[in-house]
């Protein structure tokens, strides 16, 4: 494809992004294929001569739309939310027109500097403590991760780092890596888990409170306990938000025990951090003074598209040192130096329609954007109007289990959910529960 093609082709791709994404709310949000179903699309080898682009464009439609859960439709409630807007859009097509690749500063200045200004002032709008900050001149600040999992590996194998070694060149030969243990609730994301299994290191999972919290007299014994058995626990990841009911842990407990035993304290807010931006809900956040490391998804709530997750850490130097290899191609002279918000009132929107049904009940206090909620009755009951709605692909919503209950999860997910999506959301549960329980009824 040449310049002038790829005008014409270009302005076309994006009238086709913008109807797409005008109309989405028409095409079913789950798809109806079965596995395997794009080999019976295509040819199973690559044509020898390539097609024109017309051809290919075609196949958007015919090939791709049939598989795709349309993540941004308005009757999207599953997960969390995945964000886009236009601007976003636009600038992953510079981002690509661009091309460059900023792995150090020298290999495109611009990258860097963007970045770092862009984390100070994503920092200071969630009036992160100014030691998180370049501007501060300490050795905090910011940087871009791929996803809230990349950002949790990233902060143990720092936290790994810090505490085997007091220099990269000067290894504690006495600490044994089989002997270091981290920690997180037993409702943190699995990347937590996930994080210790490729860091070779050991997980242990501590329970919560009655209100799925973490909190600090746990951790401490927990602490207490694996000492006096020889090992050495060096991490401890708090959630705020969790993926399954949207908890919160105790961070203040869990950063004042993490000071006192000196271990690395991270905070997951993939999803919730977004909201700390509201005045409403910074107080959630307060504690994070204590934290090490703490990391939330732009591309989760700040409609930056897939992937963004900002991290920030008091002393970038671990990270620096935990992951630095810097061969000599990578060595240059410079070296050393809006958010929507309307999805919580949407939520208690939803809330208010569930609590008003006596078949149904609410089983977790609503904050941000996720209500968790059952159709009262047995487990096998609410599977049963689970597998249903997503089967009939109207709306799409997701499971979760709390206090060993089977709980359906109902996310706001799209920037254009709208109050009448909500009722439509309700009334095709409502719909796809009465047949449901009709049918027992028989
Ligand atoms: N942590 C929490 C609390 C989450 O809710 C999620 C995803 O929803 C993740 C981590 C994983 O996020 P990512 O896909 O950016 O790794």
């Amino acid at each position: 494809m040449e310049a002038e093609e790829f005008r014409r082709y270009g302005k076309q791709m994006v009238d086709f992004i913008a109807d797409y994404i005008s109309n989405i709310r028409e095409r079913r949000v789950l798809p109806d294929v079965y596995p395997g179903y794009i080999r019976n699309l295509i040819p199973d080898h690559a044509p020898v001569e390539g097609e024109s682009w017309e051809e290919v464009f075609k196949d958007i439609e015919r090939v791709i739309m049939p598989g795709m859960t349309h993540w941004h439709s308005p009757h999207f409630h599953a997960f969390y939310p995945a964000a886009n807007s236009f601007p976003a859009l636009c600038a992953d097509m510079l981002s690509g027109g661009l091309g460059c690749i900023g792995f150090t500063w020298a290999s495109s200045p611009a990258c860097t500097e963007l970045e770092m200004v862009m984390l100070d002032w994503l920092g200071k709008m969630l009036h992160l403590p100014e030691e998180f900050l370049f501007c501060s001149k300490g050795p905090g600040g910011g940087v871009i991760q791929g996803t809230a999992s990349e950002a949790t590996l990233v902060a143990l194998v720092s936290a790994r780092n810090k505490v085997m070694s007091t220099s990269k060149t000067n290894v504690k030969d006495d600490v044994p890596m089989e002997k270091l243990i981290c920690y997180a609730s037993d409702q943190a994301h699995s990347s937590v888990e996930k994080a210790a299994m490729l860091g070779g290191l050991k997980f242990r999972s501590l329970p919560v409170d009655d209100a799925l919290s973490l909190r600090g007299d746990i951790l401490r014994a927990a602490i207490l306990e694996d000492r006096a058995k020889g090992k050495i626990p060096f991490l401890v990841v708090g959630t705020l938000g969790t993926t399954n009911s949207c908890a919160f842990d105790n961070i203040k407990e869990l950063g004042k025990v993490c000071s006192e035993e000196h271990l690395w304290f991270h905070i997951d807010a993939a999803y919730a951090g977004s909201a700390f931006i509201c005045s409403e809900f910074r107080h959630l956040l307060d504690g994070v003074e204590n934290a090490d490391s703490f990391s939330m998804n732009p591309h989760k709530w700040l409609l930056v598209n897939f992937d963004c997750s900002t991290m920030w850490i008091k002393n970038r130097h671990d990270i620096v040192e935990a992951f630095s290899v810097n061969p000599l191609y990578l060595k240059h002279d410079k070296e050393g130096q809006i958010p929507d918000y309307r999805h919580v009132d949407l939520a208690h929107e939803f809330e208010e329609l569930v609590k008003k049904d006596h078949r149904f009940e609410v089983v977790f206090p609503v904050t941000l954007g996720l209500v968790c909620f059952r159709v009262k009755g047995p487990d096998a009951l609410n599977g049963e109007v689970l597998r249903l709605i997503n089967e009939r692909g109207r709306i799409t919503l997701t499971p979760t289990i709390f206090k060993e209950m089977y709980v359906i999860r109902f996310a706001v997910c799209s920037k254009d959910t709208k109050s009448e999506d909500i009722r439509y959301a309700w009334r095709e549960i409502c719909y796809v529960t009465s047949q449901v329980l009709a049918t027992r009824n028989l």
